[in-house]
């Protein structure tokens, strides 16, 4: 039992008797830390409006991590118990030489899944790449069916493009490929159905997600809000939608449309919070170490990591002491207007 006159932190428990063996690594409210989501940059060839402002200003490169020290950090994390990696950013395949890290990641013994999530601009070019190099599953984002709203979505974006990467990564075999979409009120909310429509010939999963108030966009968030629950019932006038207990490792609730093995998820934030089961951390691409997204504490392992090149002790224990400070859980329902999370998606990593 925790006292509760003392701080929580973070331990490491040999989860058997036999050694070697894994390390599981738990916060300090006692939740399996198995997941992380680590940024390769915060740039993008897209500006989605409800992620970036249109005026971002990027990170100097040198302020952002090389990818040998990304291999490193991932290394220690997997050392520690972290199963599952996602990478992500920014546009992580923006990133020259991803794949010269990839191959490495997928080869970390220890590691069960490593993943990516992308905009799919850059799929036609680098899905067969990517499966190659280990990758085995891809979240790709897509808010809209129609070319000029997407255009308007992402302010620079072509659809057709990502359509073509879609292609792609169905054709190079990967299997389980999900949509991620952003719901939005009066963007997109008349698509739903389209976008089940085509998941469904497609073959694909798909997430709707809500809108997370993450970052100053100069105006709130309230007026574009669209809850899971809307979503679900307007969709259930169309599908037959059966509820699903499987899960993905993530906070997603899953249903099924009959004879489809298609996944339709949703990803409810603000109305169907999934504090108590969280099991990630997120890192960006400066080596700050997030133990939630939605709060503002983070630690800087970059500086550590650095300064010891020889020695991974100190970054380790930093990583602990991180993990002994994560939240029991973020309140983004009461920040639609008034977002208390400074940072864009795009600099946290989505
Ligand atoms: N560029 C890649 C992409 O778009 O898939 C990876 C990074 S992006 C930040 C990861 C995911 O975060 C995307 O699915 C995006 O739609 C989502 N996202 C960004 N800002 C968000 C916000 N404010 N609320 C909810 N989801 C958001
Ligand atoms: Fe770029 Fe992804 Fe953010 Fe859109 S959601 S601006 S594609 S990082």
């Amino acid at each position: 039992m925790q006292n509760d006159s003392l701080p929580p932190r973070a331990i490491l428990a040999a989860p058997g008797l036999q050694a070697p063996s894994p390390l599981a690594l738990q916060d300090g409210h006692g939740r399996r830390i198995t997941y992380l989501r680590m940024s390769l940059t915060d740039r993008c060839d897209f500006r989605c409006t409800y992620c970036m402002s249109e005026d971002m200003t990027f990170l100097p490169r040198h302020q952002v991590m090389r990818l040998e020290e990304c291999l490193r950090l991932a290394r220690l994390f997997v050392d520690l118990g972290v199963t599952k990696l996602r990478i992500t950013g920014g546009e992580p395949l923006v990133r020259r030489d991803a794949l010269w890290l990839l191959e490495r990641l997928a080869g970390l013994e220890g590691l069960k899944e490593l993943v990516l999530t992308t905009n799919g601009s850059q799929l036609e070019r680098f899905a067969a790449p990517l499966a190659r190099a280990g990758v085995q599953r891809l979240n790709i984002s897509l808010d809209t069916l129609r070319p000029e709203r997407f255009k308007a979505i992402t302010r620079i974006g072509d659809l057709h493009k990502v359509l073509r990467g879609i292609a792609a990564a169905r054709a190079a075999g990967f299997r389980r490929l999900k949509l991620n979409t952003v719901m939005m009120r009066g963007i997109n909310d008349d698509e739903l159905e389209s976008l089940v429509d085509f998941a469904l010939d497609q073959q694909l999963d798909i997430s709707f997600i809500e809108e997370m108030p993450l970052g100053d966009l100069g105006h709130g968030r309230s007026d574009t809000y669209y809850p899971s629950d809307a979503a679900l019932a307007r969709l259930q006038q169309r599908f037959t939608l059966l509820p699903s207990t499987e899960s993905s490792g993530g906070p997603a609730r899953y249903w099924r449309v009959p004879g489809s093995d298609s996944r339709i998820g949703f990803i409810s934030p603000h109305s169907h919070n999934f504090c108590d089961t969280c099991n990630r951390v997120r890192l960006t691409a400066t080596g700050e170490l997030y133990p939630c997204l939605g709060h503002n504490d983070a630690t800087a392992l970059l500086p550590l990591l650095r300064r010891h090149p020889g020695d991974d002790g100190p970054v380790r224990q930093a990583i602990l002491d991180t993990l002994g400070m994560k939240a029991l859980g973020h309140d983004f329902s009461r920040q639609l207007e008034a977002p208390q999370v400074v940072r864009f998606m795009s600099v946290t990593g989505g």
